[in-house]
């Protein structure tokens, strides 16, 4: 996965930061959101996905995040939303989920 990956929707090629952005929810347990995969994605380009499956990595996914909010994405730099990505999945326990699920 390249930096631009993390700065351009995959559906509409567009930066990020020129809207409202998501990432892939793939299930709930209990109160742990588990990401389908570290891909951001417009969230008005994400809901028209079908079938829901993220366009870069395949990843199938059940629903959409609460959108981001733009200043938040818009302040970090690749290397800081690569950091906050992993800062994210270590809070949400998804360290803890066997490595299947992922694969
Ligand atoms: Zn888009
Ligand atoms: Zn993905």
């Amino acid at each position: 996965m390249s930096a631009d990956d993390l700065e351009t929707c995959s559906v509409c090629l567009d930066a990020l930061s020129s809207g409202t952005c998501s990432f892939l929810v793939s299930d709930q347990i209990q109160s742990v959101t588990i990401r389908a995969c570290p891909h951001f994605i417009h969230t008005a380009c994400a809901v028209k996905l079908r079938p829901r499956k993220c366009p870069l990595c395949r990843a199938h996914f059940s629903r959409l995040s609460a959108p981001l909010d733009q200043k938040w994405l818009s302040s970090m730099t690749s290397e800081e939303l690569v950091r906050g990505l992993r800062r994210l999945d270590g809070l949400r326990g998804v360290a803890r989920l066997p490595a299947a699920m992922f694969s």
